[in-house]
């Protein structure tokens, strides 16, 4: 496949029924697919066509840029939100191609006036309440103050006031006191914007973890990102499998090389892990550059990240390299060069999944999965699609 030894598999069925069951979490909300950062390292465009195909009637994505990819990849339909950018951004290319944008300071709602004015067309703007995150939004206090010039734009028409939002400090700890805090804060300004004459198209304040665990926060949107890709937001409350969760990615390679070396050898640098018996090493064609985390590597006491290789788990032994990281392959290992290795995937069939290579390298599986580097190829498959074409090969052969 492109003659790279590695590649990350999405399978777009798994997104799409993420996306549906994302729907059944949320009966009374809308559902924006959040595919911001190349959709989780999935890719932009396919995956968002998938969680549009899965029921989102939304997307949503940090940069401006990112918002102006999809629409000039074709993606229409569905309404699209960017919410993360600095003064200077191409916001008249954001009104004129039909994007939702959020309002978090100030200076932004003058740039984005300016920008409707240009555009000759109205802007449609979130305006985003900081209700306790300490990030980005505005604060309550600065709602006030921002409200009349918002409601004066909306009246001469530059810039309609669609939405009003926030995001959660503590949702993966759905019982954290600060989240019933911040609720009460959003309800409030909620209230707020509307008594004072806005007519909020959606007020929106769950992301995965809410969506899935929070059902009082669903408002009138919800904004999942990672459940999209079949990961758990709360990996301590439950996996994938318990909300109805596939994860999409894949990410597989070739071993390189395959060779036997006596007990006692050095692997990789600085020699941090040392075969404890005469073993067979095996070269894995992925690194650090390609997104493997540094702190997944291995000793002979800490095993690195977990991998599949013919069917069994071992892991990485010894540091990863920038383009490679060793296995040992144990000393009756019959793999030979070009055999697969899984380095995560669905679970299925004892693989590793990216919530097991977070907790090696003590993070979040939403940084494993992001970080996939560029040089990895990204091979989109639809086993959905795959499965009906095999019934019908089969249907075929039997008729
Ligand atoms: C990334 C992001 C989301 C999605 O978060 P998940 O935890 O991946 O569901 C939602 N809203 C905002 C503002 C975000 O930045």
């Amino acid at each position: 496949m492109n003659g790279y030894p590695a590649r990350a598999v999405v399978d777009l069925a798994a997104i799409r029924g993420n996306v549906a069951s994302l729907v059944e979490h949320a009966p009374t909300a809308q559902v924006m697919a959040v595919v911001k950062a190349d959709a989780y390292g999935h890719g932009l465009v396919p995956s968002a066509c998938a969680a549009v195909e899965g029921g989102a009637t939304w997307l949503g994505v940090a940069q401006v840029p990112e918002a102006l990819a999809l629409r000039a990849a074709g993606v229409t339909a569905p309404r699209v939100l960017t919410w993360l950018y600095a003064p200077g951004a191409p916001l008249r290319e954001a009104v004129e191609a039909d994007v939702d944008v959020s309002v978090a300071a100030p200076w932004a709602l003058d740039e984005v006036v300016a920008a409707a004015r240009a555009a000759g067309r109205t802007a449609r703007v979130h305006l985003e309440v900081d209700t306790g995150l300490g990030r980005n939004g505005l604060t309550p206090a600065q709602l006030d103050d921002l409200l009349p010039t918002a409601l004066r734009a909306d009246a001469e028409g530059a810039a309609e006031l669609v939405g009003l939002w926030s995001h959660l400090a503590f949702a993966d700890e759905p019982a954290h006191p600060t989240v019933h805090a911040q609720a009460a804060v959003f309800a409030s300004a909620v209230r707020k914007v509307e008594s004072a004459g806005a007519r909020l198209e959606v007020r929106h304040l769950a992301n995965s973890a809410a969506t899935l665990t929070a059902p009082d926060l669903h408002w009138d949107l919800v904004r999942p990102g990672i459940a999209v890709y079949g990961l758990s937001p709360v990996p301590q409350l439950g996996g994938p499998d318990a909300y109805g969760l596939v994860p999409a990615m894949t990410v597989e390679a070739e071993l390189a090389t395959v060779k036997p070396v006596p007990a006692g050898h050095g692997v990789s640098y600085a020699h941090q892990y040392v075969t404890p018996r005469s073993t067979v090493l095996g070269v894995v064609p992925l690194g650090y550059a390609d997104g493997i985390p540094r702190h997944v590597s291995g000793t002979q006491d800490v095993p690195g990240a977990p991998v599949l290789v013919g069917g069994r788990r071992t892991a990485i032994a010894g540091r990863v390299c920038m383009d490679q990281v060793v296995l040992d392959l144990g000393p009756a290992a019959a793999d030979v060069a070009g055999d697969r290795v899984e380095l995560f995937g669905t679970g299925a069939d004892g693989g590793p999944t990216a919530q097991d290579w977070a907790d090696v390298a003590g993070t979040i599986s939403y940084e494993i999965v992001t970080r996939i580097g560029a040089r990895v190829p990204r091979v989109h498959v639809d086993t959905a699609a795959d499965a009906a074409a095999l019934e019908r090969d089969e249907v075929g052969q039997h008729a």
